[in-house]
């Protein structure tokens, strides 16, 4: 008879949530790594180098592949012969204290980033609990359980439609992806779920992102069935949508396409898709009541050795750039910065305005500055600051007008692509945006040599720090016409890859 101990529990959760936050899946590297070698746009190839060089130096360092550490989802399955001996602790409760283990670990601290109260005051519970837990009940004696940590800006961009039975499962795919943006930083995974009810296709579309990056086994062995069919339709014209790394126009924007389905009603065709981001994170392991699990520790020789080429970047000084300089740089140019700059997100935003609305001063002088999106991880160790990439920058496009116009800044960094809201007020106010690459978080880190809270303390990662930074690399994805790279890019590339004509 197997008994599950509470311990085992606890430290098998808390060991593979430190270990997906450093190693990214070997299926994973492997498959950028192809698309890295393939790639023809140079921007979108820039993107992917500097995932996979992060990627190493997050498994050497044992440090977060992003500094958005995830939301934890977990599906567990349980033999019907399992007994228990979990000190009294619920089964939901001892795998919560193994997640709170991996969050607090001081040798490397992940972020927390679960709020309670997710209508009203948005508390952070600080220790990223409580895990979304999946259950099955399946025959046998052991427990199954597959970890996840789930990056929020993949998870935002999640659709779902009732289809008519007669309509086209790949038509929507088609005209739904391209209204994702680029927040959820591909190159990803696409998981899509068919059948069942509506909260049946979702669950299937995010279990199906748990399965290894396996395409190219398919292509080579072709279909079998309709859902693999499916699968191979959806890979090729998704990818001949032309959106690439980060939306910077390219041939590689889905790394695979996974499809789970399950048996529907005669009127309904429920689809769900959720992304999955350049911080895939996962790993599966079986409790048999021997021990605590190992986590099949990967070898750094099977990650890519690459450098970032700066070549032909511009190098830009932040504490001496003019509006006349600014004025020159074209959508696709890379940079690379080196002064101070400083940041905010959402709540730092939010509160600007406020202070702005009650005619307030703000505490720190931002005239001439770049902001920079980010919430970074606590730093560890000789750290200066923990992984600290890039956040979606249109959650800030309605901020955007007042800040420029009340500050004066010179421009913004962010992740991804504007709204049209953000792009109107960078045209207006002769701004720029520039964008670092999502899923590059601990590689921007090494460029900041000094950090300081410099305001809104009490926001914890949301507060303004002053960062000192040299050589960061950056795209220019908005100039200051308001041309964006987003939207002019992936159209030149769909034209380029020609399998489907171009939408509007
Ligand atoms: S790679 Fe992008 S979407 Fe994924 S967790 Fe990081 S910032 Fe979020």
């Amino acid at each position: 008879m197997t008994v599950i101990k509470h311990d085992d529990l606890i430290q098998s959760v808390a060991d593979a949530l430190q270990f997906i936050s450093y190693y990214h899946p070997l299926d994973f590297i492997q498959a950028v790594n192809a698309a890295y070698e393939r790639e023809e746009s140079q921007a979108a190839k820039d993107a992917m180098a500097q995932i996979l060089i992060n990627s190493r130096l997050c498994a050497e360092g044992h440090r977060p592949i992003c500094q958005d550490t995830g939301i934890v989802t977990i599906f567990v399955k349980v033999g019907m012969e399992v007994r228990w001996d979990l000190g009294g602790l619920s089964l939901d409760d001892a795998i919560n204290e193994g997640v709170r283990r991996a969050y607090l670990n001081p040798d490397n601290i992940l972020r927390a980033s679960i709020l309670r109260d997710p209508a009203g005051k948005r508390q952070n519970t600080k220790d990223n609990t409580p895990a979304v837990i999946h259950y099955s009940i399946v025959p046998g004696d052991k427990l199954d359980i597959t970890v996840a940590a789930k990056g929020g800006g993949s998870e935002n961009k999640s659709k779902m439609v009732m289809l008519n039975p007669s309509d086209s499962i790949v038509d929507w795919v088609l005209k739904t992806v391209p209204t994702m943006g680029a927040g959820w930083c591909p190159p990803g995974m696409l998981g899509i779920g068919i059948g069942g009810t509506a909260e049946k296709a979702a669950l299937l579309a995010k279990e199906s992102l748990m399965d290894p990056i396996d395409i190219h086994e398919l292509i080579a062995r072709g279909p079998q069935n309709r859902v693999e069919e499916l699968r191979l339709e959806l890979f090729e014209k998704v990818n001949a949508l032309g959106i690439g790394a980060q939306g910077l126009g390219g041939l590689t924007t889905v790394l695979d396409v996974k499809i789970l389905d399950y048996p529907t009603h005669a009127a309904s065709l429920p689809v769900a898709m959720i992304p999955n981001c350049a911080a895939t994170r996962h790993v599966h392991f079986v409790l048999d009541g021997s021990g605590a699990a190992e986590m099949p520790v990967p070898k750094l020789e099977d990650w890519p050795k690459l450098t970032f080429d700066a070549s032909k970047s511009k190098r830009v000084n932040l504490d001496t750039v003019t509006p006349a300089e600014i004025a020159e740089w074209q959508p696709g140019d890379t940079l690379l910065l080196t002064g101070t700059m400083y940041t905010g997100r959402d709540a730092a935003h939010k509160r600007m305005v406020e202070m702005f609305a009650k005619g307030e001063k703000l505490p720190i002088d931002l005239k001439g500055k770049f902001i920079y999106y980010v919430g970074p991880v606590d730093p560890v160790r000789d750290e200066v600051v923990g992984p600290a990439g890039p956040t979606t920058s249109t959650r800030m496009d309605k901020f955007t007008d007042t800040v420029l116009a009340e500050t004066g800044l010179y421009g913004m960094i962010g992740k991804a692509e504007r709204g049209a809201s953000g792009i109107a007020a960078i045209k207006k106010h002769k701004a720029a945006y520039l964008m670092a690459v999502g899923g590059a978080a601990y590689l921007v880190s090494k460029a900041i040599r000094h950090s300081r809270v410099v305001a809104f303390e009490d926001l914890g990662m949301e507060a303004i720090y002053e960062f000192v930074v040299e050589d960061m690399p950056v795209s220019v994805a908005v100039d200051v016409q308001g041309n964006s790279v987003h939207e002019t890019a992936p159209k030149i590339w769909q034209a380029k890859i020609g399998k489907i004509p171009v939408t509007q």
